[in-house]
């Protein structure tokens, strides 16, 4: 599976906001958004105003970052959303929340999507019982998602990990159950639990040209 490697931070300054790619460092000083928010590379510093083309194009690149995705699978949800029932932005914001390391992260069993992702394709979790390492597997209400290995020292891990990923809140759309580290979908995630702001209407801008 593709990921990108390149430097993330650079990441959040082309895109003008915190992304959270990183974990615990976001969180902290180190942050370098924090500390240089303009764009990277040489004329960082320099004002440019966006056309709406470049409005457009920013906003789906902020969504494809956070969640991970790269252009080919990004456009395919967004052929999937258009053709299901609704708004087809709010979808779309949908099915990237229903990603299976996007449950995993928003149960804080991780400290970013990127690190459950990894969990995910490592086999570390189960899905009802079956063992799923296809980080993009789309998670549906009742769903139970549960630590693949039952050794104890997985157990202590996952643990430590909730604990110290607690403080970001578990979205109502999740139970989790924090002595059997186990997560239940009581819901399917709604426009609303999308934490980070975004107009997914110049996405869809974007894409019907
Ligand atoms: Fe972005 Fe700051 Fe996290 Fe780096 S540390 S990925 S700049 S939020």
């Amino acid at each position: 599976m593709a990921r990108n490697i390149g430097a993330l931070c650079r990441l959040c300054r082309r895109e003008g906001v915190k992304l959270f790619l990183k974990g615990n460092r976001c969180v902290s000083p180190k942050c370098s958004f924090e500390k240089r928010s303009y764009n990277p590379g040489q004329h960082g510093k320099a004002r440019t105003k966006l056309s709406d083309y470049g409005l457009q194009l920013r906003e789906k690149q902020k969504v494809k970052r956070i969640y991970g995705v790269f252009e080919k699978q990004f456009r395919s949800y967004f052929k999937k959303a258009e053709q299901q029932k609704g708004i087809t932005g709010e979808v779309l914001l949908q099915m990237l929340e229903r990603r299976l390391d996007n449950a995993v992260f928003r149960a804080c069993f991780a400290s970013s999507r990127a690190q459950a992702r990894q969990m995910v394709r490592h086999g570390a979790f189960t899905v009802n019982g079956r063992k799923i390492n296809i980080p993009s597997y789309m998670i549906k209400r009742d769903d139970l998602l549960a630590l693949a290995v039952k050794k104890e020292v997985y157990h202590k891990t996952l643990s430590e990990s909730f604990k110290a990923n607690m403080d970001r809140g578990v979205p109502d759309w999740i139970k989790v159950d924090e002595n059997q580290l186990t997560a239940k979908i009581v819901e399917l995630p709604k426009r609303e639990d999308v934490r980070f702001p975004v107009d997914e209407q110049l996405i869809v801008e974007l894409y019907s040209k």
